[in-house]
């Protein structure tokens, strides 16, 4: 027994999969589709994204803002968790990965609830606010470029309702942001993110050590 995270060596992870993960064929095809590209190394873990549909759920999300989209797998995780009036707006700059996204929601029947918008993320956020669309989300998946996440964070936090859920990826970076000998732009730009949400009294906070580092920040 043990009162602190447990570290999960191969065979814990392999249970923890067995007995929990209820991915759909067409998600694990995704998955494997996208395992074969340089980049597969930015799709979320499986059992992250069931805990972000479960959080849909919880929450009843009907608007959400994903920030990096890939190849679609945490959008479609999302998407399929939520009503069919449901939107998720994603925003992501490549054509080539969400091309493969789209195929897989069109077959996964959930293309109607994703607003996919080609274009830098602050852009997209920045006409959303111009728009009024203020306090009208319920949910935003943070999880691009690291070095606008503060950015992202404070755009976020004004489209989101009160009771309104961030969720940021990569919060942990593979332990770099413990590292002392790690000086690079990304992990100083994590760094500062987690101190930052660790004092803001806008937020109450949780930095989940799954994944990559999941850290759920809820509007008060
Ligand atoms: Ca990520």
């Amino acid at each position: 027994m043990t009162n602190r995270t447990l570290r999960l060596d191969d065979r814990l992870y392999d249970y923890l999969l067995a007995n929990s993960l209820r991915e759909t064929p067409l998600m694990r095809e995704l998955r494997e589709v996208t395992a074969r590209d340089d980049m597969a190394h930015m799709q979320i873990a499986p059992e992250q994204g069931q805990l972000m549909a479960l959080l849909v759920e919880l929450i009843g999300a009907r608007r959400i803002i994903e920030i990096g989209t890939f190849t679609g797998y945490s959008a479609l995780c999302m998407a399929q968790a939520m009503p069919d009036d449901g939107r998720v707006v994603c925003c992501d700059v490549s054509e080539e990965w969400t091309s493969i996204a789209r195929r897989f929601w069109e077959r996964a029947g959930i293309a109607a609830r994703i607003d996919l918008r080609i274009a830098p993320a602050l852009d997209t956020l920045d006409a959303l606010l111009a728009d009024g669309r203020s306090g009208e989300f319920d949910m935003a998946f943070v999880d691009a470029d690291k070095t606008h996440y503060a950015d992202y964070y404070e755009r976020c936090l004004e489209l989101l309702r009160p009771g309104g859920l961030m969720l940021f990826d990569n919060t942990l970076w593979s332990g770099r942001v413990a590292d002392a000998d790690a000086h690079d732009d990304d992990t100083i730009a994590l760094r500062r993110l987690n101190e930052l949400l660790h004092v803001d009294e806008r937020v109450s906070l949780s930095l989940v050590p799954i994944g990559d580092g999941l850290t759920l920040a809820l509007r008060r």
